[in-house]
């Protein structure tokens, strides 16, 4: 299995097709709908602008995920405070927060940048943060089959502090636990405090 190459693997693409004339169109009618005057020379170009906005958040971007052979490192890797924004799907509002990912390699490792870009790749979609937390998990999973996986995310959600019950400062922290890192306490535990960053 292991030549000494770097394996390359191809992200899988995810979204669909955007119409940039369709969502500026849109923004347009819905700016009318709120009440606002659009031939207005102050908001001529913020259906153009919010269209575009909308199209690179919702646009992932394909990167190579590069691993490479492990030369017998057994113990936990963790990468701490990815910092990451994403689209709640039930208001259109952004989530931002930081990713904790670790791992436990078995014949691979990956490059620590990558697991940024994996978070990156599946942030920029209509989330809800469970299902963008068990994606990233699944993801590595797949592609690296190391002996645990473990994925910690922390966000505040714009949906909840500025609207609804209005609580600024609130994070939701969910999590996605594979293999031995799900399995074996101590390990489970170890994760856990380097996540919480524990001396
Ligand atoms: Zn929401």
């Amino acid at each position: 299995m292991s030549n000494g190459l770097p394996r390359v693997l191809r992200a899988a693409p995810a979204g669909p097709g955007i119409d940039i004339a369709a969502a500026e169109d849109a923004t347009r009618r819905l700016l009318q709908a709120l009440g606002y005057d659009t031939s207005d020379e102050v908001l001529d170009q913020t259906p153009r602008r919010v269209a575009a906005a909308y199209a690179q958040m919702l646009t992932p971007v394909d990167f190579e995920f590069t691993t490479f052979p492990n030369e017998g490192y057994d113990e936990l890797i963790v990468a701490r405070s990815i910092q990451f924004h994403s689209l709640c799907m039930h208001h259109l509002l952004p989530f931002v927060g930081v990713a904790h990912i670790g791992y436990i390699p078995d014949g691979r490792i990956v490059g620590l940048s990558k697991l940024a870009r994996v978070v990156e790749h599946f942030a920029r979609d209509l989330q809800v943060q469970e299902r963008l937390t068990e994606q990233i998990a699944s993801c590595l999973q797949e592609k690296l089959t190391p002996n645990g996986v473990g994925v910690v995310m922390e966000a505040e959600h714009m949906c909840m502090t500025l609207r609804g019950v209005q609580k600024p400062g609130t994070t939701t922290v969910t999590s996605s636990l594979h293999g031995a890192i799900r399995n074996d306490p101590r390990t489970r535990q170890e994760f856990l405090a380097l996540v919480r960053g524990d001396k």
